[in-house]
């Protein structure tokens, strides 16, 4: 994207797959005038992942057949087609990215960090590390990467969140993994299988298999197979408890369960206790939930800043998560087009993304259960 007097119609923040899915629809609306910003480089969080994490959605080439690969951004696209792999490492997603962003010439500026967003008249005027931008809209897909909120107990300062690398380094003897999620579990298998023994405690037991089929409430089958095979070591132990302290003895770490039990280890706990919905300069403009995510109208917009809208995994409507790329991709068509057509634009180059199955305006439609 380059530097433009000229206000734009749709400003996204951040290139991730939120942000670049957005523009790609966006760009398929007739003469928008659409331009993305990231403080890094295109696929930034993924370049900065651990290099051991992988994708837990598998990709696979499903487009001809109407089943468009889990982690494309465009339904023209595959990562498993273009990079010949099924679980991506972060590096090959950002060069997926990447060749996405080159091959649709979607404008992306990047080292440009967003500082404040502000609502003026009938648009925004958006505070970068290169000056200030004028948009008639703009798109927060800033993701969560970055936000990772204090978990509610004491000596946090004393544990490695799951996304740093230190988590990630060989550790041996006792390790302690306190939330038995997705990152939990992914973590505490690799250690079990570098040789450790890995206690991970949860209050909510989350690898007890549940009764739904909604991925964003239980594990992955690859996550629940390696689940298995880490219990058969004998290294493995799953608490069901909440842990409220982390102090440091000597040369141990002991966490403190709510069940009055204390689990000793030999290197600094690991948190894996999620992220928060990473709003940074778009916070004041967005109310929250209850639960603390972002309140959304019915087209994934702010309710008090009209014109502003959420692409990403910090999206909820009601008690459904978008907290993957195949769910959160459904929106990007839909979002583009409230946009398009407030500008009296022809958004009938939307219909690829429908036919694809990557548009989906009618949520009540996603709640289904599978039979068996
Ligand atoms: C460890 C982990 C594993 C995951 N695994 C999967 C998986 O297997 N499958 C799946 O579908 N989903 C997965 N997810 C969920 C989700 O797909 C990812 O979090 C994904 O990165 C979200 O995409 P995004 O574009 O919203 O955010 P990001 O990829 O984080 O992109 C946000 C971009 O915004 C930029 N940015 C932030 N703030 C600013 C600012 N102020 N100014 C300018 N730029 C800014 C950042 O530099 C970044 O490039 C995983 C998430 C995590 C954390």
């Amino acid at each position: 994207m380059a530097p433009t007097s000229k206000p734009l119609d749709a400003l996204v923040i951040g290139a991730g797959p939120a942000g670049i899915g957005t523009a790609l629809a966006l760009s398929a609306v007739d003469d928008l005038l659409v331009g993305v910003v990231d403080r890094g480089q295109i696929g930034q969080t993924f370049l900065d992942w651990p290099t051991k994490q992988t994708f837990l959605t598998p990709s696979f080439t499903g487009n001809g057949f109407g089943a468009t690969d889990l982690n494309a951004v465009h339904p023209r696209t595959s990562p498993a087609f273009s990079l010949g792999a099924d679980y991506l490492t972060g590096p090959q997603y950002a060069k997926y990215l990447r060749s996405v962003v080159k091959h649709f010439q979607v404008p992306v500026l990047s080292d440009t960090e967003v500082t404040a967003v502000e609502a003026a008249g009938d648009g925004f005027t958006v505070a970068t590390s290169r000056g200030p931008v004028s948009a008639r809209t703009v798109v927060w897909a800033g993701g969560e990467f970055s936000d990772r909120p204090d978990a509610r107990l004491s000596g946090i300062g004393l544990a490695d969140h799951s996304a740093t690398p230190e988590a990630w380094e060989p550790r041996s003897g006792r390790v302690i993994v306190i939330g038995g999620y997705e990152s939990g579990i992914d973590i505490a298998c690799h250690h079990v299988e570098h040789g450790a023994r890995v206690t991970v405690v949860d209050a909510g037991s989350p690898w007890d298999a549940g009764s739904g089929s909604d991925p964003s409430f239980r594990l992955a089958p690859r996550s629940r197979m390696r689940l298995d095979a880490a219990a058969a070591t004998g290294r493995l132990t799953l608490t069901t408890a909440h842990a409220s302290s982390i102090k440091r003895d000597g040369a141990e770490w002991i966490a403190s369960l709510d069940n009055g039990t204390r689990i000793r280890a030999d290197s600094r706990p690991i948190a894996a206790t999620g992220f928060g919905p990473g709003l940074g300069p778009v916070s004041e403009l967005f109310t929250l939930r209850r639960d603390g995510w972002p309140e959304l109208d019915d087209d994934d917009q702010s309710t008090i800043t009209p014109g502003l809208f959420l692409s990403g995994p910090a999206m909820r409507h009601g008690a459904l998560k978008f907290c993957f790329i195949y769910k959160f991709r459904q929106r990007f068509a839909h979002v583009a087009r409230v946009i398009g057509e407030a500008q009296g634009k022809d958004c009938s180059g939307l219909e690829e993304w429908r036919t694809a199955g990557m548009l989906t305006d009618d949520l009540s439609c996603c709640g289904v259960e599978c039979a068996c």
